[in-house]
């Protein structure tokens, strides 16, 4: 019986540095993928020519952008 009860507690602890294991690493975790969806994004719209910003076809403006408003330079986007 008692070496039923050091087995579940032992488990309990393993089960409780998991979750806190987790639960630390969870907004690294979050932050990378949201870092790497918005530079996959950012690469995608500038090989479709389009504003890194708001992804509109830039092809017809010159100096700001029609969707958003937002002045710009030929060369950076
Ligand atoms: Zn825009």
């Amino acid at each position: 019986m008692n070496m039923l009860e050091d087995l579940l507690s032992t488990l309990l602890m393993l089960l409780v540095a998991c979750a806190m294991v987790i639960a630390y690493l969870s907004p690294i975790i979050g932050l990378s993928l949201v870092w790497s969806f918005l530079r996959k994004r950012a690469a995608r719209r500038r090989m479709q020519n389009l504003f890194i910003k708001c992804g509109y076809d830039l092809r017809g403006s010159n100096e700001r952008c029609p969707e958003c408003n937002t002045s710009f330079e030929r060369s950076r986007c």
